[in-house]
């Protein structure tokens, strides 16, 4: 793909962005190398719409509780766990904010 403007090809180029309040960390996209403008290929855009889909508030992911090792668990969405920083091993705090809201907290 070309820059219309300046007319040179686009170079990939992982980026973060902000839509919504939610910012995407490690985004795929094209800067020009002569300009330093970043668009998105199509594909590219529809990527980033699911991801921030997962992450915005408004479309919340429903799990179910279910049993693991005896103990009533929930599996966390991936893209949740990456966005966080979280990794496997790592310990969290987990407390309630109120009666409805439980909280998972890096520690
Ligand atoms: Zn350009």
């Amino acid at each position: 793909m070309k820059c219309p403007e300046h007319r040179v090809e686009y170079q990939p180029v992982r980026t973060s962005y902000e839509q919504l309040g939610v910012i995407l960390k490690d985004v795929e996209a094209l800067r020009c190398p002569v300009g330093g403008e970043v668009v998105f290929t199509l594909e590219q855009a529809e990527r980033m719409r699911e991801r921030i889909a997962v992450l915005s508030p408004r479309l919340k992911l429903r799990r179910k509780i279910t049993r693991a090792a005896g103990k009533p668990s929930i599996y966390l969405p991936e893209e949740i766990v990456k966005q966080s920083g979280l990794r496997i091993g790592q310990e969290v705090s987990v407390y309630l904010a109120d009666k409805k809201r439980i909280v998972i907290e890096a520690t």
